[in-house]
């Protein structure tokens, strides 16, 4: 149909933190969206990656959930019901077959009782619906409040927890959190920000005050130089990755650290191949030279940091030649590396979960924050610290304290003032202890005393959580499980009570991206079924347990969180506009908001960038003569997180339908496999099966497999040790072993 005949509808992409903005062309004949096109944003200057051009199909997927369901039988088994995802090491150990799903790795031609063809790698809703009822909204919402309420009165607030998701919009993950606070009396309230950046927001929150970005990716086009590490913005933030690119041939320097050899290396102006796990050596050695040359800014740290003297102390201990034996990167590349920083003007370290899921994700954290510290590197156009944020929601869930040590905008439950305030806010006494995170709830479950009940809203912890045996154990053992989600997950196979939800194009709402930008994503077309919107799901749970809400519009609930954010403060629904705006915003009628903080003090108590030295730990569990290579795990361009949207969207699956283990081309070799072939891949938790695909962009020793896929779930291999400070789980290392089929 011709553009002029479609209804266009301005609304920004679900997927990553880069929050592009686009427009959807709507036919309301077909009331199908026709396609997708960029709009013009400072952050995104009208372009799309394949996920915000084609990947929006799966809100119309007939697999949809569209009506209340009830468990029936209570006493059956909870767990996956359908095409089971098991990989038990110790059940399949000898036995050549058994507990693994046996058909992964393919794509199922299954078709189902209506005669459609089932994707690969779903859940079986043709297994999985027979132990299910459907139920009015009154009966399933009067049950999920009854069943709460019981295990709240009998097992006390400690027995309930929430997961929050980071793909709803601000206005929902602020209400959710207020349910969980404010409704049942506990902090047990969390989201993925615990597997993505937990551990650099404990870093930046004690080094600088705050948990958000220094500045904005597009302000690479005002640095000399930017270290990007950890990260494979080409995959993850495609969008952030071409400015990136364009400010590179602009002159910017690229300094590409990472373990894998992405195509970022290839634009790179010196790519430093660390291996897995040795981030904070490789740091404290550009440090330690960086102090050799004097080239660090003394003016700076005598007014603006703390911590100087034990870092420098700390630094010493790593010279060149010694964190090259401990990263792998020749001593004189370092070396080249820290005197190009050291020499350069203005320059931003831009971080992803490479850094961050490790359980030195703080320590990793602690060494950007201290770099850039000791170089003046914060505060000033071009400089600045940047953990580029996975989720498009992720930084304003987070904000609207949909974490379990912080009211909204960050401030501590455990401050008597703060807790004060909120309790006045919201009219009732609140928990002063923090709460439990998504890894410590799912520990909490199989302890006596434990979470008893939970409330699951767009989470799916079954794939996207550590040692998932251990997660389906937990799931198992709750009395009592609600799931609200937009499709049959395989965290809602464990549900009592599942509650069909909408998708963001279904609704109105505000999503905060990795710059911190507020933008409206605005409703496209109605929820299909009863589905229905998750704020007013929330709300109408909250009435049923005795709180008097009467929100009439996300715009109402977004004013209420202003005023309790100072971060927010002057922004509303109606002053956004199609671009959003950047917090802070002293004046939004006017401005975009502020692209550099810490123009002059630091967040902190005292103004000061508190430095915090670290030393070198090795990874939980290393590689032995039985588990020989290192496992590293992430994403794909086409795929997003486990897979519930984007492989139910026709362009994204079709073009990476198959799950895969990424091997180096002499580790294949070495076990007989070549390119296509099919391996058993193993770690001391769990055990897959899944093609191979030799990649030069592997270093030796080391593979790396996608968790997008349920049916070779990469969650069953990883190891569920956390950081100390972030709790986040290490999702880039455990040991492996790798045998041909
Ligand atoms: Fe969406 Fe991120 Fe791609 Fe932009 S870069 S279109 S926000 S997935």
């Amino acid at each position: 149909q011709p553009r002029e005949q479609l209804d266009a509808v301005d609304s920004v992409c679900p997927y990553c933190g880069v929050g592009c903005a686009l427009t959807y062309y709507v036919d309301r004949e077909r009331g199908a969206i026709s396609f997708a096109e960029g709009r013009d944003q400072p952050g995104s200057k009208s372009r799309l990656c394949v996920k915000g051009r084609y990947g929006w199909d799966y809100a119309a997927s007939p697999q949809r959930l569209t009506t209340p369901l009830i468990r029936i039988d209570s006493s059956y088994p909870k767990g996956p019901l359908s095409a089971d995802v098991r990989g038990d090491a110790d059940n399949d150990r000898g036995r050549g077959g058994g507990g693994g799903n046996r058909s992964g790795g393919g794509r199922s031609q299954k078709r189902g009782r209506d005669g459609r063809r089932k994707p690969g790698g779903l859940v079986d809703y043709d297994e999985v619906m027979p132990h299910f009822r459907e139920a009015t909204w009154d009966e399933a919402l009067d049950l999920v409040a009854r069943r709460l309420k019981e295990i709240h009165a009998s097992g006390g607030p400690g027995a309930i927890a929430g997961f929050g998701s980071a793909k709803c919009s601000n206005e929902e993950a602020y209400l959710f959190q207020k349910l969980i606070r404010a409704g049942f009396g506990t902090n047990n309230v969390d989201h993925c920000t615990r597997l993505c950046h937990a551990s650099s927001v404990a870093a930046l929150f004690e080094g600088v005050g705050s948990g958000a970005v220094s500045t904005t990716y597009s302000d690479v086009a005002n640095a000399d130089i930017v270290i990007i590490t950890g990260s494979n913005p080409t995959a993850n933030h495609p969008v952030a990755s071409s400015f990136f690119k364009q400010a590179r041939r602009r002159g910017t320097k690229i300094v590409y650290v990472d373990p894998r050899a992405s195509t970022v290396a290839e634009h790179a102006d010196y790519y430093c191949q660390v291996k897995p796990g040795t981030d904070v050596a490789f740091y404290n050695s550009i440090m330690h030279e960086v102090i050799r040359l004097g080239m660090i800014d003394r003016e700076f740290i005598a007014e603006r940091v703390s911590g100087y003297d034990e870092l420098a102390r700390t630094v010493a201990e790593y010279p060149p030649e010694r964190a090259a034996q401990i990263t792998g990167v020749d001593a004189d590349l370092i070396r080249e590396v820290a005197r190009e920083w050291g020499e350069a003007g203005a320059g931003v370290i831009y971080w992803g979960m490479g850094i961050s899921q490790h359980t030195t994700g703080t320590d990793n954290a602690r060494c950007l924050i201290a770099l850039c510290s000791i170089t003046g590197n914060v505060g000033r156009p071009g400089t600045g610290l940047h953990p580029l944020r996975g989720q498009n929601n992720v930084q304003g869930a987070s904000d609207a304290g949909l974490i379990p040590m912080f009211y909204p905008d960050y401030q501590g439950v455990d401050l008597d003032g703060t807790r004060q305030r909120f309790e006045q806010a919201w009219g009732t006494t609140l928990d002063p202890k923090r709460g439990l995170t998504v890894t410590e709830i799912i520990g909490s479950v199989l302890k006596p005393g434990g979470v008893r009940g939970m409330y699951m809203l767009g989470e799916n912890p079954f794939l996207s959580d550590p040692n998932i045996n251990k997660v389906r154990k937990a799931l198992g053992a709750l009395d009592f499980l609600v799931v609200q989600d937009i499709f049959l997950t395989e965290t809602a196979e464990f549900a009592d009570v599942i509650l069909p939800a909408s998708s963001y194009l279904e609704k109105d709402g505000s999503y905060t991206n990795t710059d911190r930008r507020v933008q409206l994503g605005r409703k496209v077309m109605d929820p299909p079924g009863q589905a229905r919107v998750d704020w007013e799901i929330v709300q109408d749970i909250a009435r049923r347990i005795g709180l008097d809400w009467n929100y009439s519009a996300p715009s109402e609930i977004f004013d209420e969180m202003v005023a309790l954010m100072p971060s927010y403060k002057n922004l509303r629904h109606d002053n956004l506009g199609l671009s959003g705006k950047l917090y802070p915003n002293a004046d939004p009628e006017h401005t975009d908001g502020t692209v550099v903080l810490f123009d002059e003090r630091f967040n902190t108590d005292d103004g000061l960038a508190h430095l915090v030295a670290a030393q070198w730990l090795p990874a939980k569990e290393l590689p032995d003569a039985e588990y020989p290579l290192v496992l590293n795990t992430g994403r794909l361009l086409e795929h997003w997180h486990t897979g519930s949207m984007t492989r139910r969207s026709f362009a994204l699956d079709s073009i990476s339908p198959i799950p895969e283990v990424y091997m180096h081309p002499k580790d294949a070799a070495d076990r007989g496999l070549a390119h296509g072939e099919r391996a058993r891949v193993r770690s001391r938790r769990g055990v897959i099966e899944l093609q191979v695909r030799i990649s030069h962009r592997e270093q030796l020793g080391n593979c790396f497999i996608p968790f997008h896929f349920r049916e070779a779930a990469a969650n069953l291999l990883t190891i569920d040790e956390i950081d100390p400070y972030g709790k986040i789980p290490e999702f880039k290392f455990c040991a492996i072993q790798v045998e041909a089929l």
